[in-house]
């Protein structure tokens, strides 16, 4: 699965080697399929195919390109993402290191992917990550666009320092911010909470909100995965009217060491789950309540006044701030990996 071919392609090169242009930032691409790729009947275009469709790339940016894997993003696995970041920390290392990377991905899970590498990926070079709505043969395919973009952003001074970041549809996002809020528009991405970062405008690059320490210093991340152990099973649970404790038990019985409520309002349950949780809690599972609204907090200091009342804050029972439920999960499961303790869980969750 794991970058099937190794390619590189390089445009933009020829002029430099020419002596006749400055040398061009390089910006390294990791295709990992998607819709982006998709030509439907099973037949994908590699990363090297849909760089090559773009010649504008050749004023931009020298553009290696890698075959990470090319599927559709349900198919990206746990395993997947720590490659994915260990890859970018190696070229981050390596020789005539990337200005920048692009994450070519299918747009359903693009989400997670992105948050996880946001939470794993330090430096200073950004990564964008990016997809298409359209098939790459669709009159109207939005990819070549949203592929030309990332890599703008991937060059420009202002992203540098800003870490991961999701670019469609010409609007960049924080990879904390971000979700797919719509099955198919163009404009299926949002930042419910926190709203759009910047813009890949026709004339420039421009960024709505300050790079953390105005962009001079490098990004730490907060999670360092050459010391980080496997990842401890954490599963989500939905709350709903008539929700019972069989979901929370069969995640519990799987060895779930966490579990994400997908919460009523501010974080509820029923009372049936609600007993399940604390069960779960008193065996020593972490519970993070996150809400199915799709924006607002969940705080550790307060869950929820509808349905079944969670104690607050009490021993492994932590609000998931605004963080949606796939992306709590995330940020739970690299928690417990890293062997925090539940009140340092709860803080995790409120740094953005
Ligand atoms: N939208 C799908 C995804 O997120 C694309 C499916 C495909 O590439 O086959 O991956």
């Amino acid at each position: 699965m794991r970058r099937l071919i190794a390619a590189a392609l390089i445009i933009g090169g020829a002029s430099a080697a020419q002596g006749q242009a400055p040398v061009l930032p390089r910006v390294h691409v990791l295709a990992t399929g998607g819709t982006i790729s998709n030509l439907g009947n099973d037949a994908r275009r590699t990363g090297d195919e849909l760089i090559a469709a773009i010649p504008a790339l050749g004023k931009i940016a020298r553009v290696t390109v890698e075959q990470f894997s090319n599927v559709a993003s349900g198919s990206v696995t746990q395993d997947m993402w720590r490659d994915l970041a260990k890859r970018i920390a190696a070229l981050q290392a390596g020789p005539d290191a990337p200005a920048g990377y692009v994450i070519t991905h299918g747009t359903d899970t693009m989400e997670e992917t992105a948050y996880f590498l946001g939470l794993t990926v330090g430096g200073c070079s950004p990564v964008l990550v990016t997809g298409a709505m359209r098939q790459a043969n669709a009159v109207g395919a939005d990819g070549p666009a949203n592929l030309l973009n990332a890599v703008r952003v991937a060059v420009a001074p202002a992203a540098r320092g800003r870490g991961t970041m999701v670019l469609m549809n010409d609007e960049i996002f924080a990879a904390r911010d971000v979700t797919k809020s719509n099955t198919s528009r163009m404009n299926a991405f949002s930042a419910p909470d926190a709203g759009v970062l910047g813009l890949a405008d026709p004339d420039t690059v421009v960024f709505h909100r300050a790079a953390p320490e105005g962009g001079s210093t490098c990004r730490r991340a907060p999670f360092d995965l050459a010391t980080l152990g496997a990842f401890p099973r954490v599963d989500v649970i939905y709350a709903h009217i008539g929700a019972d404790s069989v979901a929370v038990e069969a995640a519990v019985a799987a060895g779930a060491r966490g579990l994400v409520v997908a919460g009523v309002g501010r974080g509820g349950s029923t009372p049936s789950q609600g007993r399940a949780l604390r069960r779960a809690r008193d065996q020593g599972v972490v519970v993070a309540t996150s809400n199915r609204t799709g924006s607002g907090r969940v705080g550790s200091g307060g869950v929820s006044d509808s349905l079944e009342k969670l104690p607050a804050g009490a021993g492994a029972n932590v609000g998931s701030a605004e963080l949606n439920p796939q992306k709590a999960r995330i940020l739970l499961m690299l928690a417990l990996a890293a062997k925090y303790r539940p009140a340092d869980i709860a803080r995790l969750f409120e740094v953005r």
